[in-house]
Parts: C-alpha cells; structure tokens; sequence
C-alpha cells in the first residue's frame, strides 16, 4: 500500500465506515497521535460537543469485523483448523494481500505496519532488556514466531497454493510478513464470542491506552456456537428438539463437531457488507437507520470527556512488560508493574520449596491471598454502563454483555487445533517460559477450550511453576506480594513448627496467618508490635524471612543487562534521549522502573531489619522447642473450619 497523508488515512476510513453502516458518535475526533506513531481519538474542543457517560459511540456489526469466521478464506482456516491469534494474523495478511479489492481494506489502510514488538528488535537492542520482566514473560523470544510460521503456515499456504502463489511466500506471506502482522493483531485484537472468537474492531483499536478509561468494549457473548447468531437460530431450534429426548449431551458434541457444515462458514462473510443507504449523509437519520437487532461490539463512554482531552480504552492494569511486548510502549512509574523473584526464591532445593510448591495455591486461597487475582476487573472506572461497583463486577454483572472490554490479553490459538511436528519440544519450551497470566499474547494457550459451549467453572489445574513465576513478584512501589511473604516464612520457620505443620496443619495456617499479620502491621509503621515480648519469637521469625528477602532481592538486581546502574541514573540517561529514540527510551523505561521496584523495597527492608534486630537482642531468644509449645498452645484457641491442604507425608 501506498504511504498516504494521515488525514487521507482517516477520510478513506471515515468513508468505509458509512458504507459498511458502523456507527461512530459525530463528536469525536480523529487525528495523529502528538507524542506517538499512528493514531488517537479525541474529544471535540468544543465544550458543547462533549459526550456523556452511558453514550454509546461506536456499533460495529460483527459481519465488519475482521476474524477468521468472517474473512474470504475461512473455509480454508476451518479446514486447516487455524484459529485463534494465528487465524486472525492469516486473514490479517489475506485481506491486506488483496489490496483495494478486500472488504476490509478501508480499515487496513490506517493500520501500521507494525508494532514497535521487542521480539523484533535487533539483539544488540534486546539486550538492553536483558533480566527485565519483559525478558521473563517471553516477550524477547521469536521462537514462537518462527515455529508457526515453518510448521502451520508453510504447510498450509503450499496446501492452497491457488490462493497464495509461490512467489507471495517471499512477499505478502513471507516470514517477515507474517511477524509484522502478529505484533499488529497481537496488540489490536478482541475477544469477541464464542464463535467468533478473537477479531480486529475496525475502529474500536484506535483508541489508545489510559490507565483511566473513557470507554467501554462490549459485545454479545453468548450466540450460538455454529452460526455466531445472537438469539435464537435454527441450531437452537434442533438442540432444544433433542433435549426433549434426553440426548442433551449428544447434540452437544454434535453442535461443536458439525461446525464445518454450517453455511456461515463456507467462506464468504456471514452476510454480505451492506451498501451505504441514500440517506447516509444526515448523522442523526443515519444512526435511526441502524439496525437495532443486529448484534454489534459496542463502545461506551463511562467517564464524560473534557474538551480537546484524548478518549481513552484500558487495555487493564497491565504492567510494562506486558505494555512493551505486546503493544510497543512502556509507561514511566507504571503503578502496575511488578518483579518476580521466583527463580531467586525458589534456586535452592528442600523440602520446603517443594511443599509450598505442591500448596501454595491452597494455602493463599485459605489465607485469603487470591481475591484480587480472580476477581480480575481492575483498572475500570467505578461508573459501569452495568451499574455495579466495578471491583465485584465479575460476579453482578449484567449477562447481557460480555463485560470484558480490555482487549485480548489470554487467549492464545487453542493448541489443540493444529499440530506442529515438533509439538513436544514446543510445549516444553512453553514450560521454561513459565509465562505470566498476563504474559505477552504470542504463546499457545493450550488450556484455553473455545469450544466450551457452557460457560462451565474451570477445574482449577494450577501449575505450580506457573502460579509461582506469577504470584512471587514486588509490586509497585516496593511491596512483597503476600504469597511471596507466605514463602519467605516457611523458609524461616523453625524446624519444630513446620514438623507441627505436618500433625496440624489448620492450627499452622493460622501461625502463618498471624505472622502475616506482624509483618503488615510493622510495614504500616505500627511497631508497638515490637514492644511486646511474647512476640518475639515471631519476631525472629520475620527478621529471617526479611533477610532471606534481602538476598534474593540483591541477586534479582544482578540479573539486568548493567547492574551498577541505578534508577536514578538510568533515569537521567532517558531525559538525554533524542525524541526519536523511542525503542530506547521505551526499554530503558521498563529496567528503570523495575530497578527502583527492587532499590525501594532494599531500603524499607533494611529499615525494618534495624527495627527488628534492635527489638529481638533485647531479651533472650527463647529455643525452638519453647516457641513449638507456645505456638501448639496458641493454636487450641484457633481452631476452624478452613480447608487445608495436608502437609507432606501426611
Ligand atoms: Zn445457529
Ligand atoms: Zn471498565
Ligand atoms: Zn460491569
Ligand atoms: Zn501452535
């Protein structure tokens, strides 16, 4: 494609929209992002022109956007079982391929041709991400990449080589092609529903992220899994038949297995494009004209915009590693982020490790550690269109929409579809990654089951090194997350308690939870705590889990590219940048703010480590067998009903 004038980008969009009856809210304006590549959405400058909350700003009807479903090759990717993230890359590169003769091209034609992605950067600069949260998560790694290029995509596209030709293997679907388009759809996908799964939003993508959102991403989830209709079709019509029967589960499998057969996805788009109406050209005729009943992605404003000021979607409380690797951009003192010490802390062998290993998602879910983690909806404005309170959204929410409006952060293609000749070395890589739930949305998510047709509660099957590559991290500004303070204490328990731990595990759980307790109200600046002498021994306790924190932190801090520098000076080095420097200036962001994460938390712990060591040399240390006694006798009064897992050997 032709490089254009930015504003030519937008009226060619702009005139593809009204064609293809997506409905934009007239008051927004459109322009060249000032600070950044690419674009933004603003409100007007005018104070009369300004939107409400509870406005709806943008209808796409699903037949507009892009997805494997509704692409011209789609009988080909359901043959082919390509789905998912790759899906959505091969359309992308299909439709782009066909130039102004693809439906889509009005939209493609604004898109970059790339995202800033560090898994394509040069080595010499993905060094200076060396030992960063980005490195951990995979987001340097193009194995990935490359695996399903050589192994699902070559294949296929020798397999149709009507459609693409040999020579467009060195062009339009060469490698480089092909790793363009995954940074592009990575960073712009949604999940749409069931059937359609993830999709590019003509539109919905050019809003770029705020930690504080204006918008809201909605759709209809829950349509039928062979034809994507939203209401009742005529599959639910036959289900319901044979559910009279009693072949419930049959039809089941059926409707999943059947799924070639369905007209919708023979190839063409579900329905073809409509035509722009004669009336097009008045706005309010215009939006009276939409088709109320057609299922729609829909933006809503939730926060009323001021003018001028730029609209912003939240792609979630995302941290810069997942920011940088997936979208190209790293946010100073982002108050998401967080370093995991997970390979600090769990380096050495033990017993211990090993329980904790087979426990800890237990024991945090006893303890109460987890709610945050679940509950996932954080990053919102409280003013949900839904009405609830944003932080208990998850379980309130209206089951009208799919309340999920961040974009796309979990699913990968579901692995099950295709196969890799390779596949075991794949998964095994998979595993080193260890990546984080929120990693970068290039790996296969082999446990996520798009064709779960009930929206059934996940069996919890944690991987251990998964939950602890997720769950041992400093978080922003300087605070041990809980389930790393819960391992730092079983690592300095004495002996006696964690043998106590195996006879009565309910009363140690609550010994650990006490201990939480200490420690959060030394942290909140409550030191009385460490005037009481019966605490000691749980004091000394703590003093040792804080020193083993320290060690861990300091080795964590080796692992970067330069560990002599500090924050403070890489901090100085940014401002020097040219402005165009923004690769570095991104990568330099996302080390310095993980520095001053690990600097911040060496103070507060030496702080408190003076603190602790003055309260405990005070009097004798009582022995280990003393503290065991004090500790069982303290747990008679603390017996209930919690569920607790067993201690090993038990
Ligand atoms: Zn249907
Ligand atoms: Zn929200
Ligand atoms: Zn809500
Ligand atoms: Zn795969």
């Amino acid at each position: 494609m032709a490089v254009m004038d930015p504003q030519a980008q937008i009226d060619v969009l702009t005139e593809w929209m009204r064609q293809h009856k997506i409905y934009v809210h007239p008051n927004l304006v459109v322009k060249p992002h000032d600070q950044y590549p690419g674009f933004g959405v603003y409100a007007s400058e005018n104070e009369e022109r300004q939107i409400d909350e509870h406005t709806t700003i943008l209808k796409v009807p699903k037949s507009a956007i892009l997805c494997p479903v509704t692409s011209g090759i789609a009988n080909l990717l359901e043959e082919a079982e390509i789905d998912g993230m790759l899906g959505v890359a091969v359309v992308y590169l299909y439709e782009k391929s066909l130039g102004e003769k693809s439906p889509w091209w009005g939209y493609l034609q604004i898109l970059p041709e790339s995202e800033d992605s560090p898994k394509l950067w040069p080595g010499d600069q993905k060094e200076w991400l060396k030992g960063t949260e980005v490195e951990e998560v995979g987001g340097l790694d193009d194995s990935d990449v490359k695996e399903h290029y050589n192994d699902v995509l070559l294949p296929f596209f020798k397999e149709n080589q009507e459609v693409f030709p040999t020579a467009s293997l060195k062009t339009d679907f060469s490698y480089d092609a092909f790793a363009k388009a995954m940074s592009v759809v990575a960073s712009r996908a949604f999940e749409i529903d069931q059937y359609r799964q993830l999709a590019l939003v003509p539109f919905a993508d050019i809003f770029n992220h705020g930690a504080e959102e204006h918008v809201h991403f909605e759709t209809n989830d829950d349509v039928c899994m062979v034809c994507g209709e939203f209401g009742y079709c005529e599959h639910m019509a036959a289900e319901d038949e044979e559910e009279e029967e009693g072949a419930e589960e049959e039809s089941r499998k059926r409707r999943v297995s059947d799924a070639s057969s369905c007209p919708s996805l023979s190839g063409a788009p579900e329905e073809p494009l409509r035509q722009e109406p004669d009336d097009a050209d008045n706005e309010d005729l215009y939006k009276d004209d939409f088709d109320a009943n057609d299922d729609t992605c829909d933006m809503t404003i939730v926060r009323k915009t001021s003018p001028g000021e730029e609209i912003f979607n939240t792609y979630g409380p995302l941290g810069n590693d997942v920011l940088l690797a997936r979208y190209g951009f790293a946010i100073k003192d982002n108050e998401a982020d967080s370093v995991s010490i997970a390979r600090e802390m769990l380096a050495t062998e033990g017993s211990r490790k090993k329980w904790w290993l087979a426990n800890a998602h237990a024991v945090c879910k006893t303890l109460g550690l987890l709610e945050d983690d679940e509950e996932g909806h954080g990053g919102c404005g409280s003013d949900c269109e839904c009405g609830d309170e944003h932080d208990d959204c998850g379980s309130d929410c209206d089951d009208e929409h799919d309340h999920d409006h961040e974009r796309e952060r979990e699913h990968g293609h579901d692995h099950g579809s295709h196969d890799h000749d390779d596949e075991e070395d794949e998964e095994s890589a998979d595993e080193e990654i260890g990546g984080k739930e929120d990693g970068e949305g290039w790996e296969d998510e082999d446990d996520e089951e798009h064709d779960d047709e009930e929206e059934e509660e996940d069996e919890e099957e944690i991987d251990p090194e998964e939950f602890a590559q997720d769950c041992l991290t400093i978080d922003y500004p300087s605070a041990p997350s809980s389930p790393l303070l819960v391992l730092l204490l079983i690592y300095s328990i004495p002996a006696s308690f964690f043998e106590l731990g195996l006879s009565d595990p309910q009363g140690a759980l609550v010994q650990l939870g006490e201990l939480l307790e200490i420690i959060s109200e030394i942290g909140a600046g409550e030191l009385a705590v460490l005037e009481v002498a019966s605490e000691k021994p749980k004091l000394k306790i703590i003093t040792e889990a804080f020193e083993n924190l320290e060690t861990a932190v300091r080795k964590r801090y080796e692992r970067y590219a330069d560990a002599k520098i500090t924050s403070a000076e890489y901090e100085v080095i940014i401002n020097e940048l040219p402005k165009e420097e923004t690769r570095k200036r991104n990568a330099l962001t996302v080390v310095a703010n993980e520095k001053k994460i690990l600097e911040g938390t060496l103070e507060s712990v030496d702080r408190l480590l003076a603190l602790l060591r003055k309260a405990t040399e005070k009097k004798t240390q009582k022995k280990p067998a003393d503290l065991a006694a004090e500790l069982t006798a303290n747990t008679k009064f603390h017996k209930n009903n919690q569920k607790v897992p067993p201690y090993p050997g038990k």
